[in-house]
């Protein structure tokens, strides 16, 4: 239909993530509105939406009455002011203050960005300038993880571990070292026990640190569970393993919380579901229900007391965005986490993990599933080709991606990464609604199994 939207798309968008030749052949994909955790498209077709959006639309995809009215009085009121030089507006104080009394450990400051990778971009720079302050100009080295994400920028790119992200793009750049993604069902040694594992995933990182020298390392990111990495939630002991690590190198940890943090995992951060204490949080996405883009870096006292005082010396600290803190978006964001706080948000997720669970380890049993894995309202179904060697399937065959394909057909919408499947609906959804998601994921499945056995 030439003059359709999606043909405008076609013809006029250059998307990420997207196959370009596809979009400029058949059209993009046009959402036109949305409904709890159902979103529409031009066409009116209703799918669900099973990953939230990007793991961010906590409250689903229909108006907030709240939010709306949030940003309209702040348009009204005053809609732009920045940050530099002691200026702010209303919002954004009472964001910072908000946050900084949300914070997983004791936190000092708030500092705001736009999205998850300029607050991860940003974190890179404070843990450099940190150093610098230190008079240790050699410590800046960051240990991330395989399968980590953390945006897609120069810098964040870097420490993201997926190979797509840094084809052709140059990267990583140097001083970026890559430790062991904690999945046990993927990397565990044959018999090998998750606490087995995490000592041995600690113990590398350990030798890791050693090889290159500590005296050159500054700083660890990691995500709680590992996202765009196919879901990995890592073992109970993992973090009680690697935290004392870094303590004895003086090495940073900074959580990037983007996806878990706000109740994700069943607490306010996947920090406290997995025993971090970070000297650093990264958030975006949740933050504002991903209805504004806002993203926050929290800093604790002795961090943030050596960037003032060395910012102090240097005249100020001399990194800051346009629309850092912007007064529409914070409205939006703090109104956002009052909502969390009215609707008891934690408690709710708790409420409803056990019945996500449920519905997730339905499929275990299924021939083509190898591992079920989930906490809070996230998780991952992974295919396997065989269940007892979780030996995968050829990637040519592209299992994962054809399953998201046919769930499609069903009004689906769920993240292949390679073939873990992946979940993370909206917190709000009701039982009802999950039972629908797992009903559609369903036949998804057995046609992908019917496709395999052809
Ligand atoms: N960190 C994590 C854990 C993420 O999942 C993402 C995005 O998916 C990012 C950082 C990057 O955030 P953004 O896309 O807002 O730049």
């Amino acid at each position: 239909r030439p003059n359709s939207l999606a043909a405008r798309d076609g013809a006029y968008h250059f998307h990420g993530y997207t196959n370009a030749l596809k979009n400029e052949q058949e059209g993009g994909f046009v959402v036109t509105r949305g409904d709890g955790p159902f979103i529409y498209t031009e066409e009116g077709k209703e799918y669900f939406d099973g990953l939230s959006g990007l793991w961010c639309c906590a409250l689903g995809f229909g108006p907030q009455p709240r939010l709306i009215e949030a940003a309209r009085r702040q348009m009204e009121i005053l809609p732009y002011y920045h940050t530099f030089t002691q200026k702010v507006a209303t919002p954004t104080v009472e964001l910072a203050e908000k946050l900084v009394g949300l914070a997983p450990v004791p936190m000092s400051k708030a500092y705001f960005c736009n999205s998850g990778s300029e607050a991860n971009d940003t974190a890179i720079k404070m843990v450099w300038y940190f150093n610098n302050a230190l008079g240790r100009p050699q410590k800046k080295k960051i240990i991330a993880r395989n399968k980590a994400y953390h945006g897609v920028t120069i810098a964040s790119g870097s420490l993201t571990g997926l190979p797509a992200v840094h084809a052709d793009f140059d990267l990583p750049v140097p001083g970026i070292l890559r430790t062991d993604c904690p999945h046990h069902y993927r990397f565990a040694e044959p018999g090998e026990s998750e606490a087995d594992f995490a000592t041995r995933c600690a113990e590398n990182l350990e030798k890791l640190i050693l090889a290159e020298g500590p005296e050159t390392i500054a700083a660890m990111f990691a995500e709680p569970v590992q996202g765009a990495g196919g879901v990995i939630i890592p073992p109970a002991t993992y973090w009680a393993k690697v935290m004392p690590i870094l303590r004895k190198y003086e090495i940073l940890l900074v959580a990037d919380e983007v996806i878990c943090g706000f109740g994700r995992t069943g607490n306010w951060w996947g920090s406290q579901t997995y025993g971090m204490t970070p000297d650093l949080v990264t958030s975006a996405k949740q933050l504002s229900a991903g209805q504004a883009p806002i993203a926050a870096i929290l800093i604790n006292q002795p961090v943030y007391e050596t960037l003032r005082d060395h910012s102090n010396r240097l005249g100020s600290f001399a990194h800051g965005l346009t629309y850092s803190g912007h007064p529409l978006a914070a409205a939006v964001a703090l109104e956002t986490l009052r909502i969390y706080e009215d609707l008891d948000i934690v408690a709710r997720v708790r409420a409803l993990a056990p019945h996500f669970a449920r519905g997730m380890q339905a499929f275990a049993g299924h021939p083509l599933v190898g591992e079920v894995r989930q906490i809070g309202l996230v998780g991952a179904i992974e295919l396997v080709r065989d269940k007892a060697s979780h030996a995968s399937f050829d990637s040519k065959l592209a299992v994962g991606p054809n399953l998201v394909r046919i769930a499609h057909d069903h009004g689906l919408i769920v993240r292949p990464v390679v073939d873990s499947i992946c979940f993370c609906p909206p917190l709000v959804s009701t039982e009802q609604q999950l039972d629908e998601m797992f009903a559609r994921f369903g036949k998804a499945l057995e046609e992908t199994h019917a496709w395999l056995r052809r």
